[in-house]
């Protein structure tokens, strides 16, 4: 075992070390605090709240955030929608869907926030010197059965019961500890985010399908605007110029309202990502005393609008097997036992959805798009069974009703027969992106 093993933060719980401060790493320090763990977050960036744009929560992490009392404050802050749903770039409906439909099918409201506005209440629920910024941490050592894991930081050693690795997309936490893992691919597309104030003009939450392209417009609780948008391209292009004026390039003839919403914004609006995706699982979500969680253990493209709400539950349920006192190696199996198959499944489909948001030939595109109206027209509320089997889920000692529900008679919670779909048909809606 390396290093002095120095013990950061006082007091006499069991330690546990979560390297990142992103949405997975900051709910599971909540959690785990709250079970009693004496917690630090080691985040490399020098401040978390200054980071990211629109991040829609469904029902499923929002049972989640119940678990540590955060539920009902994100559900307060839904935002009035009206119908919305997917539509083609000249503006024609190909489905619509409510929030009523949602609440009803998965128990619950979606809800969509500034990322910032989560970040800022988890961190506001850990104790005062619990986050460390600036910190670039890396995994020493795993631990095991009879030794504590090590985490470097600088020149520093730490020493812990328990380690979250909750790192992010390039983690490199997961290539120490699965060093014959692959590395997470491109998924062939890149993304643009941007918040800006609501335009002039009457809109409906929707998501719009072009040709390897799509745009989303969501309103935000606070009376802005969450606007994404998405491109096959090659990985790592850029915009000659800037990304807002390359979005004008693309999408300012699209129906309303996207011109207004691109004259609203300027270039310093706009964030662009290319997406990545685990296209292989993880042979497990632990080694040792580690826990891999969120986009760290499996990143997922944004069509289902999941990879933050799968960290959410991931660190809830990390929290619900590890307690305090509790065998960490054998908590930690189960944690991989409960998440590893369901987030893989999540990244699959959304995957599969990704292909879809890439085609890009015009004859197949129209294909796809009479597809979608025409199943749309059988079974109402296509884009919200996309999430059927994902955000009907509960957590641990929920009382499961929804999950219940779901999993039961076939019957949705609209009334129409349960056709489950396993994504490839049904796609996007309400917060996805
Ligand atoms: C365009 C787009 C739209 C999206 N929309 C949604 C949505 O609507 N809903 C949804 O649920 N998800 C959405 N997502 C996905 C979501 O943003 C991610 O899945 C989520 O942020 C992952 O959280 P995380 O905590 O695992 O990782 P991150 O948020 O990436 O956090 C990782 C943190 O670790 C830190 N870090 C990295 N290396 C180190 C190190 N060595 N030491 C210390 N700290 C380190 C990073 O600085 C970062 O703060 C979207 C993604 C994209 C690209």
């Amino acid at each position: 075992m390396p290093g002095s093993g120095s013990r950061p933060g006082d007091g006499d719980g069991p330690r546990a070390l979560v390297i990142g401060g992103g949405i997975g790493g900051l709910t599971a320090a909540v959690a785990l605090h709250r079970e009693g763990w004496q917690v630090t977050v080691l985040e490399r960036a020098p401040a978390i709240e200054a980071v990211g744009a629109g991040l829609g929560l469904t029902p499923n992490s929002l049972r989640a955030l119940d678990v540590i009392g955060l539920g009902d404050t994100v559900r307060s802050m839904r935002a009035w929608q009206a119908e919305g749903g997917l539509r083609t770039p000249s503006g024609r409906w190909l489905c619509r869907t409510s929030q009523d439909a949602a609440a009803a099918r998965f128990g619950g409201p979606f809800v969509l926030l500034h990322r910032a506005t989560l970040v800022s209440m988890l961190r506001s629920r850990l104790p005062e010197g619990a986050l460390v910024t600036g910190a670039d941490a890396a995994i020493a050592d795993p631990g095991g059965a009879d030794r504590p894991a090590v985490v470097r930081h600088g020149e520093l050693e730490h020493e812990a019961e328990l380690v979250v690795a909750a790192d992010g997309v390039h983690s490199a936490a997961r290539s120490a500890l699965f060093p014959g893992a692959p590395a997470p691919r491109y998924a062939g597309f890149t993304a643009w985010r941007l918040v800006v104030p609501a335009p002039d003009v009457a809109y409906a939450p929707h998501e719009t399908w072009g040709r390897g392209v799509l745009w989303g417009t969501q309103p935000l609780h606070d009376g802005r605007v969450y606007a994404y948008a998405a491109a096959a391209a090659p990985e790592g292009e850029r915009a000659p110029d800037d990304e807002h004026a390359e979005l004008r390039r693309r999408f300012g003839a699209w129906h309303d309202p996207v011109p207004a919403i691109l004259d609203a914004a300027g270039p310093d609006d706009v964030l662009r990502n290319d997406v990545f995706e685990a296209a292989v699982p993880l042979p497990a979500l632990h080694r040792g005393r580690v826990a891999v969680l969120g986009d760290a253990a499996h990143a997922m493209p944004p069509t289902l609008g999941q990879g933050g709400n799968q960290a959410v539950e991931d660190a809830i349920v990390l929290a619900h097997h590890a307690a305090p006192g509790a065998d960490v190696p054998e908590a930690l199996a189960a944690y991989t036992r409960d998440r590893l198959p369901r987030t893989s499944e999540v990244v699959r489909r959304a995957v599969r959805v990704g292909r879809l948001v890439t085609l890009t030939s015009a004859p197949v595109c129209a294909l796809r798009d009479a597809a979608m109206a025409a199943m749309n027209r059988l079974a109402p509320h296509l884009a919200l069974r996309a999430l059927d089997g994902i955000a009907d889920w509960s957590p641990p000692g929920h009382d499961g009703s929804v999950a219940a529900r779901s999993a039961g008679t076939g019957t949705d919670g609209d009334g129409t027969e349960g056709a489950r779909t396993d994504g490839t048909g049904a796609e996007g809606g309400p917060g996805s992106g």
